[in-house]
């Protein structure tokens, strides 16, 4: 499939979003991003944190009440819908019962007036594309969960978009399904390396499997933005840390360029954190290993263990250091320590990320 007609790339310019009467109800405040053209941006964050409104202010389906929306270069925020050059998948499949699979794909291209003559070979092609070609002539309930997925994909590119807004798209299918529909999605944007992808989550394996880069949205602001590698091994705040992947979220104070946890130091670089300030320290449960440091530099946490969960493959150990909850997954262990056991932990100096203070709300483990 070639061509964009609408252009790719997607640029929130400060897109504020706000209902209510007054518009007293702002839930999405000055969003500032942009999308690269033929990039996946993951939009992440919890429920009603404002990542559907970012996209349908896309789609031009809500109306910013500040800020444009651009895209391919081009301010679209006065433009209806159908003029954007957009495709979009919401959650539900919404292919319409009494059509065709055929009729179903070919809608956008109607909407659009496309020449009759050329809308045929555009549904095979996009039929073909999503592996749909031999269920042209189904209608939407004599198919699977996951096939009508597939046809409101194929109906989302027959139109060729530049962009590609996907809001949940996976999130009503089994997690089979889900994981089988991920890899495709992905072989999909290999093969159309040009289309923009927009895809709101609240699933970080999803994030983190298909993005470039992932923005996480909070409560109606964006609260970073890098790629999945960034936000997981060297996350900016502490909601970033336990919002994508598992995070062990420890109050440290820094003194003298020491790092302190619950009144003892630990070796951990402490660049970048005033003197005297609070902070947070991430350290990521699969880093932790079990038993003294066995390294001079390394930091050992003491404490006791509260609950053992084997995880088939893993086991996940929760300990009590100081009153503070401490995760370690460890790979299966032959013979795993029992709850009330006095344990050790420790973990490398550069295993352990600090952040600053003020953006962190509490400490403690947070399981994403
Ligand atoms: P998310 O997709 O991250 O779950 P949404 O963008 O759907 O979040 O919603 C963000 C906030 O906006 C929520 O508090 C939601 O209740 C509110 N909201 C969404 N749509 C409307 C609407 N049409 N009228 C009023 N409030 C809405
Ligand atoms: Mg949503």
């Amino acid at each position: 499939m070639t061509g964009a007609p609408g252009g790719s790339g997607i640029r929130f310019d400060r897109v504020s979003v706000a209902y209510g009467r007054h518009h007293e109800h702002l839930v999405l405040d000055a969003l500032d991003l942009t999308v690269e053209p033929g990039e996946v941006m993951a939009l992440l964050g919890p429920s009603g944190s404002g990542k559907t409104t970012a996209l349908r202010a896309v789609a031009g389906f809500v109306r910013p009440v500040s800020g444009r929306v651009l895209i391919g270069g081009r301010d679209v925020t006065d433009l209806p819908p159908h003029r954007r050059g957009i495709g979009m998948v919401v959650q539900q499949y919404a292919l319409f019962p009494h059509m065709k699979v055929a009729e179903n794909v070919a809608f956008g291209l109607k909407a659009q007036k496309t020449p009759r003559a050329e809308i045929a070979g555009r549904v095979a092609e996009a039929l073909e594309m999503t592996g749909m070609a031999s269920y042209a002539d189904r209608h939407p309930r004599e198919l699977s969960g996951g096939q009508q997925q597939r046809v409101a994909i194929a109906r989302a590119l027959a139109i060729r978009p530049g962009v590609l807004l996907l809001d949940e798209p996976l999130s009503a299918l089994d997690a089979r399904l889900r994981s089988g529909m991920l890899t495709e999605l992905a072989r999909l944007h290999r093969e159309l390396p040009d289309v923009s992808v927009l895809y709101v989550t609240h699933d970080q394996v999803e994030a983190l499997t298909l993005a470039d880069r992932i923005a996480v949205m909070d409560r109606a602001r964006l609260r970073d933005c890098g790629t999945p590698q960034q936000l997981y091994r060297r996350p900016r705040t502490a909601f970033t840390a336990s919002f994508v992947g598992t995070a062990n979220l420890l109050p440290v104070t820094v003194r003298g360029g020491g790092v302190r946890f619950a009144g003892r130091p630990l070796t951990v670089p402490a660049a970048g954190v005033a003197d005297g300030a609070d902070a947070t320290l991430c350290l990521r449960p699969h880093l932790v290993g079990l038993g003294e440091s066995p390294a001079a530099d390394g930091n050992t946490l003491h404490g006791t263990l509260t609950e053992v969960q084997w995880r088939g493959a893993t086991h996940r150990l929760h300990a009590d250091v100081d009153g503070h909850r401490v995760l370690a997954e460890l790979r299966e262990l032959r013979d795993p320590p029992r709850p009330g056991d006095a344990i050790a932990l420790h973990f490398a100096p550069d295993d352990a990320v600090l952040i600053p203070a003020g953006l962190t709300a509490d400490g403690g483990a947070h399981d994403a």
